[in-house]
Parts: structure tokens; sequence; C-alpha cells
């Protein structure tokens, strides 16, 4: 495959790239480096003890063009002998032959045909997925395998292969789910500056719908002081269910290692005002309190009920989602526990 004033470069020779046939830079993509590897396999086994609800995952790609100042899995880059942050950004991987790998991994008689989730530690459809056009030949492998799989993005560039994914939902279990976890353009362009605009998403939650499938929403994270008040969610589940996503899955910030350096160094830069009001919520560890966790999932709860999200237990393409959802068991909430004073540290007059 040819780019458009593509340059070799040897930014990959010294790293620990097994495959490795080229690395590439090219004036469409600035400032990124593409490492094109041929890859062993495409399946990767989700270790035992994960509360993970999938047992399998394929990523066509590490590193991710989206930029997500947040992204938890940025620390998978440092197994390159890459750093977790600018590297992770634009120092992209690219296994080019993981169709064809993957083909044959499913056509083994041993494989289970379990489900697989794409889109866990890299953004299968990030805008270079339109020139190197992987996601075809791999949903087709899964499909002709019969095995049942779900696709997380922020991505529009789906579009493209919504008739290959319909014609699977016909003889697989096919869940969409769209990453989107505010409205507000302005926030998303200093959150997740390589991403595609909220608009744009919810264009693709509509499109999803519109060709027959059941969108769903990974509202996640939802960021404590930014984007976790009543306007900013009730205008987020609104305009989600008005593009015709069937659930939200919505939960905190986590800051695992890795993550955690690169958004602190980011809040620090763009609302150094709440630098110590985060490290108050979450203290030493990755998650926010349980006091926190537990306000912001009746708060959830409440939007769901105000905007007509129904669960379905028989959907096949909420099912992981719903699974994972810190809300899927359990009594609805007690209207007092709605109405209970916030327990987060006071806000200052910052918005
Ligand atoms: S789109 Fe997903 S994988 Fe990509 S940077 Fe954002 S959170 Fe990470």
């Amino acid at each position: 495959m040819r780019w458009d004033g593509q340059q070799a470069t040897d930014a990959g020779a010294l790293l620990p790239l097994r495959g490795l046939i080229r690395s590439i830079t090219t004036p469409e993509f600035a400032g990124v480096t593409f490492h094109e590897v041929l890859c062993k396999s495409a399946l990767n086994k989700v270790p035992g003890g994960s509360n993970m609800p999938f047992t399998w995952t394929i990523n066509t790609t590490r590193g991710c063009l989206h930029q997500c100042s947040y992204c938890f899995a940025r620390k998978t880059h440092e197994y390159l002998d890459l750093d977790s942050g600018a590297d992770f950004d634009t120092q992209i991987v690219v296994k080019t032959n993981v169709a064809e790998v993957l083909a044959a991994e499913v056509a083994k008689p041993s494989w289970r045909r379990e489900h697989v989730a794409l889109g866990t530690n890299s953004d299968p459809y990030m805008r270079a997925e339109g020139r190197y056009r992987l996601m075809p030949g791999v949903i087709q492998a899964l499909t002709a395998s019969r095995t049942p799989f779900s696709i997380l993005t922020k991505g529009p560039l789906l579009r493209r292969d919504l008739p290959l994914i319909s014609a699977a939902a016909e003889r697989v279990d096919v869940g969409i789910g769209v990453s989107l976890a505010f409205t507000d353009p302005q926030l998303q362009q200093r959150v997740e500056p390589g991403t595609p605009t909220p608009k744009a998403r919810l264009d693709l939650i509509r499109a999803v719908a519109d060709a027959g499938l059941q969108p769903t929403v990974m509202a996640m994270p939802i960021l404590p002081w930014l984007t976790d008040s009543t306007e900013h969610l009730d205008e987020l589940f609104g305009a989600i269910r008005e593009a015709g996503g069937t659930w939200v899955t919505a939960g905190p910030l986590h800051l695992r290692p890795g993550a955690r350096e690169w958004f602190m160094a980011w809040l620090a830069r763009e609302y150094p005002a709440l630098v110590p009001k985060y490290r108050a919520l979450f203290g030493r560890g990755s998650y926010t309190s349980t006091e926190y966790r537990e306000w912001l999932s009746g708060r959830v709860r409440e939007m769901r009920r105000q905007h007509g999200f129904v669960r379905e237990e028989t959907q096949g393409g909420a099912r992981w989602t719903l699974r994972t959802d810190p809300d899927a068991v359990g009594d609805p909430p007690a209207p007092a526990a709605l109405a209970r004073a916030d327990p987060r540290p006071a806000q200052t007059a910052l918005f």
C-alpha cells in the first residue's frame, strides 16, 4: 500500500517490534509514524481473573490517534519501549495481516466461537483505517466462522462497513457500541483532541440504528466537575436518545498507572484549579471514592429513567455492555438517595 507523499523512516528500527515490515510517515498524518508489522496472532485471550465480560479481544492496531487524555490503554505502549503519553498518540503499530491471521485462527476446529471484543485497547475505526482497510476482513472472518463479536468505537468510519456488519448480524450476535461521554465540542477538543466531534458520533449512532442494529453508548469516563452535572448528563442522554441509542453505560474516570500521570499533567495544564480536587477524590488509587461512585450511579439511573432507556435483556448487541454496567444488578434507587446532598468536596466557582 502506498500513501500520498509517504516516506520510509527508521523510527521503528530500535523498537522491539516483532514482524516489522517498515515504518512510514505521511503528510496526511503530520507527526505520526505508522509501524507496519506482520502479526503472528490476531486473537488475544483476556487474562483469567479479569472482570471483562468477554474472553477474547482483537486490536488491529496499537496506540491510538484519538489521543484521549484519560485513555487507560496507554500503559500497553510501554511494552514496546514507547511511552504511554505522546508515543501512544503518534507511534501507531498496524497489524497489516490481521485479517488473514484471524481467518486461520477461527477456522481451527479447536476455536469455540466465544465472544470477541474489538476496540478495547485502540480504536479500530480511527482515521487511518480508511487507508488500511483492516476491519472488513476481520468482520468477514468472524462472520464466516460464526463468531459473535462487538465493536466499540468513536469513529464514524464504521459507517463504511455497515452493510457488512448488518449482514453479519443476520448470522451471529453483533454489538455496536459508540463511545461518547459528553456533547460539548469545545470540551471534546480539550479532552480527546484526536476524536471525531460529538455530532459526528451522534450521526454514527443514528446511522447504526437506521441500519437496523441496536447501537449502545459507552459514556465513559464521566469526568468529575467537568461532565457530571445534571445539565451535562441531561443533554448527553437526551442527544443519545434522539439519535437512536438503545442503552447508555456510564461510569466515572479511572486513573490507572500510565493513564494517571498523563491525565493529571493534562489536568494541570487545562484545569489547574481542579488538581487538588482530583487528588482528594482519587487519593493515591486509581478509582474515585465509593461515595462518589454511588452518587454518580444514582444520577445515571435517574437519567436513564428520565430519557426512557429500558434494559432489554435479550438484546444480543447490548449484552456485553450491560454486563459491564455497574448498575446492571440491584434495586432501583430510592428517591431519597437521588435527593441527597452532593458528597464531593465543595466546588469552587470555576464553572
Ligand atoms: S479512542 Fe479509546 S483507545 Fe483510542 S485513545 Fe480514546 S480511549 Fe484510548
